[in-house]
């Protein structure tokens, strides 16, 4: 396999103005914390706010993450996901609180910081008239990357990436899922411990999704913290620890497991027919917060199960529908995103479990 050679790009302003010269004259030198820091986390967010006009994309944000973690940031559209994203990166500047990487300020040491995490942003960014191996030596020279550990590394990343086969191909002419694990691959080139993807996988199919998450993972494995967001719930339950963001706010953190436990007892799953338009009348009942088709059944997430089965079973108010059964549903994360997104869980569950 022939990576070797160097590619000296001459039109690096769009990289550097990303990474920075005091980035790329950092790397290498600051992957240890803070020397002023005893047990530093690897991401430390202290009530981030960022404001535009009147308007407050991200609202008092706290957050610690560890080596290793593997970090679902949940959320539905304009929640605020890319604009913590971006504040991490030193792209914007926070208007209030702090934040930082293995002990180095988000904004006031962005330079160095930026040598300390990848970013996979949402938007393609990469050279398209270069090949897939032209911007990854191009990735690789403006984060100063030694020749030939910039070689071992292309070689393994074409490898773990799938990439080799279209190396030589110019990364405008790739597909959507190539495109996607080229701009992984330049994000890793040296060796971030954390790496930050927004919707990595937005669009690609289940192939190269798993790909991406097969890396994901070995990356994890090596000790990098990974900070991805997703609108795939099969991916939220892959990670590690999951937030949930909101108009800015972040309503919960946790594993997956715990987010949904804390569910399974809000949620019936009804069998009741014809099953579409039940579902509709179902709604309307009192204290049923939403209802969705799973499977041919009505699944319905209610405040107080009980109290409405033994409504129900005392007057059934649909005679046109007929009832056949009932079970408690187990929650999945569709079920907890939707939770969320509907601003209803915070007012049912206890606020001791709240951030
Ligand atoms: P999506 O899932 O659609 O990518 P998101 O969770 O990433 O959404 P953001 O892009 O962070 O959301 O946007 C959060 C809020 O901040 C939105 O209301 C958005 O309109 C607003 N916003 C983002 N950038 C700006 C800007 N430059 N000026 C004004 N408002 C902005």
């Amino acid at each position: 396999m022939n990576v070797t050679g160097g590619f000296t790009a001459v039109d690096g302003n769009r990289v550097a103005s990303y990474i920075g010269e005091g980035a790329t004259q950092a790397l290498g030198s600051v992957v240890s914390p803070a020397p002023s820091e005893p047990k530093t986390p690897l991401l430390f967010l202290h009530r981030l706010v960022k404001r535009y006009g009147e308007a407050i994309a991200v609202n008092e944000l706290s957050l610690t993450l560890e080596r290793g973690e593997v970090f679902g940031f949940l959320g539905p559209n304009g929640a605020g996901k890319t604009t913590t994203i971006r504040i991490l990166c030193g792209l914007i500047r926070p208007s209030a609180g702090h934040g930082a990487v293995l002990g180095y300020d988000i904004w006031r040491d962005r330079f160095q910081v930026r040598s300390l995490l990848g970013y996979v942003p949402q938007q393609f960014s990469l050279y398209p008239d270069l090949t897939v191996l032209e911007n990854l030596w191009f990735f690789a020279s403006a984060y100063r990357v030694p020749q030939r550990t910039a070689s071992c590394r292309i070689e393994t990343l074409l490898s773990q990436l799938d990439l080799f086969a279209v190396r030589q191909k110019r990364a405008g002419q790739l597909s959507g899922g190539f495109k996607q694990l080229l701009a992984i691959g330049c994000a890793l080139l040296h060796n971030p411990p954390l790496l930050l993807l927004d919707e990595p996988t937005s669009g690609l199919d289940p192939t190269h999704r798993q790909t991406i998450w097969d890396l994901l993972y070995r990356l994890s494995q090596e000790g990098t913290t990974i900070f991805v967001t997703t609108h795939y719930m099969d991916e939220a339950d892959r990670c590690t620890t999951v937030g949930f963001i909101y108009a800015g706010e972040l309503l919960t953190m946790g594993s997956p497991s715990r987010l949904k436990d804390r569910l399974a007892t809000h949620i019936l799953d009804f069998e009741i027919e014809p099953a579409i338009p039940a579902q509709a009348a179902l709604r309307r009942v009192p204290g049923v917060i939403s209802t969705r088709l799973r499977s041919g059944k009505i699944r319905l997430f209610t405040r107080e199960p009980n109290a409405l089965l033994t409504s129900l079973r005392q007057c059934w108010p649909f005679p046109e529908f007929q009832w056949r059964g009932y079970q408690f549903g187990a929650p999945d994360m569709d079920d907890v995103f939707e939770a969320y997104r509907s601003g209803q869980l915070p007012a049912i569950l206890q606020s001791t479990e709240m951030l």
